[in-house]
């Protein structure tokens, strides 16, 4: 007749016997791929168990339960996000604040733009400008002598705002060398 295999039950017999191979293969596929994707998304060995026994008990009937049910990141999503935040939260940490309002600086600010502070005064060497707080000059290496007016900058203003900014800045400018007529009302002269 023709019939591969002789007769067409015997092409049945193989027919079937490769699809239930076939069928057999991929539910031991899909079991070994719940394992390996149960394990990435948690620590936890009766997740583990139960989501493999699962598979390998229901099949295809199971699995769009599972991906339903699975946990919805991965562990190293996860992780990854908490390495993300971490880093965002160190670099707000290390973000300069001013001393006086606590307001955000930048680095090369002269004078904090919310309320006046002076920030930055002028090395008695080599005249840069140096931070509060700096015990020596990273430029000139000379040990800062005195540390500049960070108690007058923090003490709160009193009765005029607007003349205690433009006192503040006027002894900023005296320090950082430009010309000023003004005497600098805080700070009186021998
Ligand atoms: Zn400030
Ligand atoms: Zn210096």
């Amino acid at each position: 007749m023709g019939w591969p295999g002789g007769s067409w039950q015997s092409t049945a017999t193989l027919a079937g016997t490769i699809t239930a191979f076939y069928l057999a293969a991929l539910w031991l596929t899909i079991v070994i791929w719940t394992n390996r994707d149960i394990r990435a998304r948690t620590h936890e060995i009766a997740a583990h168990t139960l989501a493999t026994v699962g598979i390998l008990v229901t099949g295809f009937v199971g699995l769009p339960l599972y991906l339903i049910l699975r946990p919805r990141t991965t562990l190293a999503d996860s992780e990854a996000r908490q390495l993300e935040d971490a880093a965002l939260y160190a670099e707000i940490g290390a973000a300069p604040a001013c001393d006086a309002c606590d307001n955000a600086i930048e680095p090369d600010f002269l004078v904090c733009p919310h309320c006046a502070n002076p920030l930055r005064g002028p090395c008695h060497a080599c005249k840069r400008p140096l931070r509060h707080g700096w015990i020596a000059c990273p430029y000139c290496a000379v040990a800062v002598t005195h540390a500049p007016r960070r108690a007058t900058a923090s003490r709160p203003t009193t009765s005029a705002p607007l003349d205690s900014t433009v006192s503040r800045l006027s002894a900023l400018a005296s320090d950082l060398g430009l010309p000023n007529e003004e005497p600098r009302e805080p700070r009186r002269r021998p």
